[in-house]
């Protein structure tokens, strides 16, 4: 069994087919070799860590033992295949271009060994090709969408494979062979002794188990009232599941089914709740549909738009992407020194720095802010939004691969079904209408009142005029 995100043991269809085959060995891979792979975040790796250091109770109980391995993940299973001679191998099924190449390449490599080889449909509702608009093409608007998805039919959710019966077969890992594994320690995901670790962990408990307990606070205590009580980003309105659901500790379908179907005022809200979901299927279709999301706007009107990247990064994009774009100009290299202080919350406009320093100290932000924070950096300050999302990628726990660059570009205005570019939020209105109380911002900036904060480094309305002026320019090209 070959775990990827999906690292769970209930309604996880590989590793119950090979569980149903008999003995079973699970392998988990770091490629950060194959080719065109996007390296995992710090934040990622962080959690990336303490799932696999974490209890592995679970799998004992089944004789699983999990082998960690790290290369380019065809060459890996290779060796594997030959240490192990299994006679399958299985997995969930992955949906970015290349990983699918890896995907397939394994295939290959599993059949010409004679092993035999199965995939499974697990962290979407629907495979990407199956939601088809009438002509049998992609949808690039969400609420079509939503509507098409919602019709299809889909299966409930499978259990975890039954733990061993102590009772009946007592020594039976005995006929399973086990094999090397790498020290985690030797794969550096964390560096040692780093503060940013301590501070995640006070916030997160990666694992199954953590994604229930939040599953269950979430229906008790915030559903009823989400579809409001979601945009507020004092109170504990939302879920918090994102980054389990990034990494599999549960999956759409077990969400779904104890979802859906809901009775009483708790309907309303399951339902809005049950909607996001379906956002997060709408950025994977993308994906899918445009494997470049990260690397180029989706609507290529805006290739011509007078971005600005960071001068550090000068003609380059940011770190770990290879950018579709020719270098800027020099007159478009905007200066390190604003973007430094949007990364660290010292923007001089509370609600931005909030949110930012919540990113900084939780590594997740809520997501009324996420839209403001995103909106500051590519309207009010005008830098390309691949630098706010490559920073995303870097410090969220949930960087997710189609959520991430899908809802970059939806706010900049160059994705799909996007925020249309003279939408500007101004997060002082906002503020007022969704934290009124000031809650959110005296939590994450209580020094906002204090001499000492910095003044705004954009003018907010000159800012918000200058970046239409811009957006009319690439309409009359
Ligand atoms: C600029 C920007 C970047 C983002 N980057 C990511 C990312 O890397 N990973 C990520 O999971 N989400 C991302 N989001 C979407 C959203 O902000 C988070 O999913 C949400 O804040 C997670 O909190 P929650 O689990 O409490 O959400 P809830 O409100 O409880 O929603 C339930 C689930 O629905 C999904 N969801 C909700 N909103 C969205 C959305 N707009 N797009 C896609 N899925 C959604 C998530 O899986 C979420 O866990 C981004 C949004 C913006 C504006």
């Amino acid at each position: 069994m070959w775990f990827r995100d999906d690292l769970r043991l209930a309604d996880n269809p590989a590793l119950m087919a090979a569980t149903n085959d008999g003995g079973v060995v699970a392998v988990y891979i770091l490629d950060e070799e194959s080719e065109g792979l996007r390296p995992l975040g710090g934040a990622a790796r962080w959690w990336l860590h303490q799932v696999l250091t974490g209890p592995r109770a679970d799998l004992e109980d089944r004789d699983i033992q999990l082998v960690l391995r790290r290369g380019p993940a065809a060459t890996v299973l290779s060796t594997l295949m030959k240490e192990l001679e299994p006679e399958s191998i299985y997995w969930n099924r992955r949906y970015w271009e290349p990983e699918r190449a890896v995907d397939a390449a394994v295939k290959e490599n599993s059949r010409a060994a004679g092993v035999h080889a199965e995939s499974f449909q697990a962290s979407l509702l629907h495979e990407p090709w199956k939601v088809t608009t009438g002509q049998g093409g992609q949808y690039r608007v969400f609420t079509p969408f939503w509507n098409q998805l919602k019709k299809l039919d889909f299966r409930h959710p499978l259990e975890a494979p039954p733990a061993r019966d102590n009772s009946s077969d007592p020594h039976p890992e005995e006929d399973i062979p086990t094999v090397e594994s790498d020290d985690l320690a030797g794969w550096k995901l964390v560096p040692p002794g780093s503060a940013w670790s301590e501070k995640l962990a006070a916030h997160w408990s990666p694992g199954e188990a953590a994604a229930w307990q939040l599953l269950e606070e979430f229906t008790e205590e915030a559903m009823a009232d989400y579809e409001e009580g979601h945009d507020f980003p004092g109170i504990a309105g939302t879920s918090r599941l994102s980054p389990y659901l990034r990494w599999g500790h549960i999956s759409p379908f077990q969400l779904w089914h104890a979802l859906s179907d809901r009775p009483g005022p708790s309907s309303v809200g399951s339902a809005a709740f049950l909607r996001q979901l379906g956002w997060r299927e709408f950025c994977w279709h993308q994906l899918f549909h445009h494997p470049e999301l990260a690397r180029a706007n989706l609507r290529r009107a805006f290739d011509g738009f007078d971005w600005r990247w960071p001068a550090e990064q000068g003609s380059t994009t940011p770190a770990g992407l290879r950018g579709s774009h020719p270098p800027p100009p020099a007159e478009q290299a905007a200066s390190q020194e604003p973007v430094d202080a949007w990364k660290a919350g010292t923007t001089g406009v509370p609600m931005v720095d909030a949110g930012m320093r919540e990113l900084w100290e939780t590594g997740w932000m809520h997501n009324r802010v996420r839209m403001l924070v995103a909106s500051f950096l590519t309207k009010n300050m005008g830098v390309h939004w691949q630098v706010g999302e490559q920073w995303f990628w870097e410090t969220l726990v949930d960087a997710d691969q189609a959520s991430n660059p899908a809802n970059w570009q939806w706010v900049a205005g160059s994705g799909a079904d996007a925020s249309p570019f003279f939408r500007i939020f101004n997060p002082q209105t906002q503020a007022k209408r969704f934290d009124a109380a000031g809650r959110y911002v005296s939590s994450w900036v209580p020094d906002a009142t204090l001499p000492g904060y910095p003044e705004p480094i954009e003018d907010l309305a000159e800012s918000r005029r200058r970046a239409l002026a811009d957006y009319d320019r690439i309409k009359k090209t």
